[in-house]
């Protein structure tokens, strides 16, 4: 896969702060625009998965892998599950930056992760602001019945998983996480 900076980044972190969920990650207007994912992406059309709007994240972060320390907001560890990047797509033809849907709640986005790949649509629900569905489009791409999640438990970076990231800051061979640090 080639990448190059010119191209908008996409990526999902596994968090197990309160409650486990996914955080997916969009490079729009110079952030990350962000959605927690409580159960999770899917590969499977049928499946539409609750999105909550969470606030933006600078770029700086889309790397981050490690414990977010006690005290901190959203303290747990978190890996990077899939990464790569975006364009927008629309089955309406209509030429759409990914601002311009991201500001008109619908954006229609080619994902080019290592996970998550093709047509997926994130769509904010009439009348239930920062409430969005991500739903898989049927392509190539789709695999339905599946789950993506449980496929794959790990990190796409390092291969660990969120135990042994735990376990690693426990010992003391990971550093803690301090926003703005
Ligand atoms: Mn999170």
């Amino acid at each position: 896969m080639t990448t190059s900076r010119t191209r908008p980044r996409f990526l999902v972190q596994k968090h197990r702060a309160s409650r486990l969920h996914y955080d997916f990650r969009l490079e729009i207007d110079g952030v990350l625009k962000s959605w927690a994912i409580p159960k999770g992406p899917s590969m499977d059309p049928a499946q539409r998965r609750l999105a909550i709007q969470v606030e933006d994240h600078d770029l700086s972060y889309a790397d981050f892998e490690g414990v977010i320390e006690e005290g901190q907001y959203g303290a747990g560890p978190v890996l990077v599950w899939d990464r790569g990047w975006f364009e927008p797509a629309s089955v309406t033809k209509r030429a759409m930056s990914a601002a311009g849907m991201w500001k008109a709640g619908a954006l229609e986005v080619c994902l080019h992760g290592e996970r998550l790949r093709g047509l997926f649509a994130l769509v904010e629900m009439k009348g239930k602001t920062g409430q969005w569905l991500l739903i898989k489009q049927g392509d190539a791409a789709a695999r339905p019945g599946s789950e993506v999640t449980r496929e794959f438990a790990d990190s796409v970076l390092t291969g660990r998983t969120l135990e042994e990231l735990a376990d690693a800051a426990a010992s003391g061979e990971l550093g803690a996480y301090r926003c703005g640090a």
